[in-house]
């Protein structure tokens, strides 16, 4: 059965989309660590990221490496930090979380709210300075 990523890259779920290229997806958590908390994830439905082939593994931390890049320019952060959970949704993916402080980095804390014109508003900033980057 497809995950709910698939379905998200299929357009069958909605998402608030980041970014998208021939074989990687980038959409805002739905329920964000904070302002900007992304996923990126390979079209390529694996469950766990250390089962990827190496030009798919590669190429998702690049990918994430450039929408990383556009969150900065579009959200006050410290800097975009980096974590791999997976235990919840079974297809892999980098979760990125634009953080002011630390705590939001850990995946056991408290999820913050953001408005759905928030979301959208983040998600057609990132995707306008994504689409700009070489
Ligand atoms: P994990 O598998 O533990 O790395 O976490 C999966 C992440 O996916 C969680 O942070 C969820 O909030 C997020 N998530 C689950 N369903 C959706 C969805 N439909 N749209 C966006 N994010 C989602």
């Amino acid at each position: 059965m497809a995950t709910i990523f698939s379905k998200i890259i299929a357009g069958e779920i909605p998402c608030y989309k980041i970014a998208e290229t021939e074989d990687f997806f980038a959409f805002l958590d739905i329920n964000p660590l904070a302002k900007g908390h992304t996923l990126c994830v390979p079209k390529k439905e694996i469950d766990y990221i250390y089962d990827l082939d190496d030009n798919t593994l590669s190429g998702l931390h690049l990918f994430a490496k450039k929408v990383a890049l556009a969150l900065e320019k579009c959200i006050e952060c410290k800097r975009v930090g980096v974590l791999v959970i997976g235990t919840e949704v079974p297809h892999a993916h980098v979760h990125l979380i634009p953080f002011q402080q630390e705590v939001q980095m850990a995946i056991t804390s408290p999820r913050g709210k953001v408005s759905q014109e928030e979301m959208i508003e983040i998600s057609t900033k990132v995707q306008a300075v994504f689409a700009e980057m070489n």
